[in-house]
């Protein structure tokens, strides 16, 4: 092991891949169950809800932080991303996970000499649509570091939040071609507001962070217009469309969808089972979230 990796308390830090790897079959030799739980870092409680689950569910919990340039389609949104490591690490230290690993892109990549030269996978059919239309290669990006993440840690269970839903359907379809990963898929945690958890929402002014609300207000318009009976996919939309309006805040989508068939609705569609979905700017910084009709 690298001589900069160090024990923090109770959490083990290895900076780089080999060496998670390495661990993970270490513990797996020794019969342990392995919870893991891919981050991008500056934790909250929806991270935390993952790494809870994990260590109920596990013997063991590790943690990935890694702010990946592969998924940022805007080079001022992956330098803006927040960051704080330290803080990371005393939160997943309280929660009683085992380790956490960071890596570089060349750790990760070694065959590349530059971004360019990384092989990027595809994502497959649940990335057409909602965040793929408007993060182009946003969704190749995230399989393709979370397959190397994948191979690192080995057979285990891995923790995903259903807040990024799409996220979760595209990488459930990559795990159909790798053995031994168990997708978990965890309830999106809120604020009190019901604005659900992101890392980016510490980039929100007070007053931003109390409009965006509104997100979850137009969310939960659609499941009542559901549970009154409402089935048209255009109806659903426009009430929530008419909702974020008056806020004025900048929507991208708000639209609803058939999980299970992910495909773009007919607007004469009756829909069976449904699950809404927005994408909005607010002050530039761009909020998504969703909910289970019904
Ligand atoms: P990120 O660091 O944004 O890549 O997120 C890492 C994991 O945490 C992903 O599986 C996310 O879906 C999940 N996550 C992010 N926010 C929440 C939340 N509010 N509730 C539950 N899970 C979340």
């Amino acid at each position: 092991m690298s001589g900069s990796n160090n024990k923090v308390a109770t959490i083990i830090h290895l900076n780089n891949p080999d060496d998670a790897a390495s661990w993970c079959k270490t513990q797996r030799g020794r019969r342990k169950k392995i919870g893991f739980v891919p981050t991008m870092g500056a934790l909250h409680d929806g991270h935390l809800s993952l790494a809870r689950a994990a260590k109920r569910e596990n013997d063991l919990v590790c943690v990935s932080i890694f702010v990946n340039p592969l998924q940022f389609n805007n080079p001022e949104d992956l330098e803006n991303y927040p960051r704080d490591f330290d803080r990371d690490v005393r939160q997943l230290e309280n929660e009683g996970c085992d380790m956490i690993f960071t890596g570089t892109l060349t750790q990760f990549f070694p065959d590349a000499h530059k971004l360019e030269e990384i092989n990027m996978l595809e994502a497959g059919r649940y990335a057409l649509g909602l965040e793929g239309d408007y993060r182009p290669g946003h969704f190749a990006g995230v399989v393709t570091i979370v397959e190397r993440l994948f191979n690192t840690v080995g057979q285990c269970s891995a923790y995903f939040g259903e807040k990024d839903f799409q996220q979760c359907l595209v990488i459930r379809e990559l795990t159909e071609s790798i053995n031994g990963i168990d997708i978990i898929i965890c309830p999106t945690i809120r604020e009190d507001s019901g604005l659900a958890m992101s890392s980016r929402n510490s980039l929100l002014s007070p007053q931003a962070r109390e409009r965006a609300s509104v997100i979850y207000q137009a969310l939960c318009t659609a499941q009542d217009a559901w549970n009154n009976g409402e089935r048209r996919p255009h109806a659903l939309s426009g009430t929530m469309h008419s909702i974020l309006k008056t806020a004025g805040v900048d929507i991208e989508y708000a639209t609803v969808r058939d999980p299970n068939r992910w495909i773009a609705f007919e607007s004469e569609d009756s829909l069976d089972s449904a699950r809404a979905f927005i994408a909005i700017r607010i002050d530039d910084i761009r909020l998504i979230d969703n909910m289970k009709l019904g």
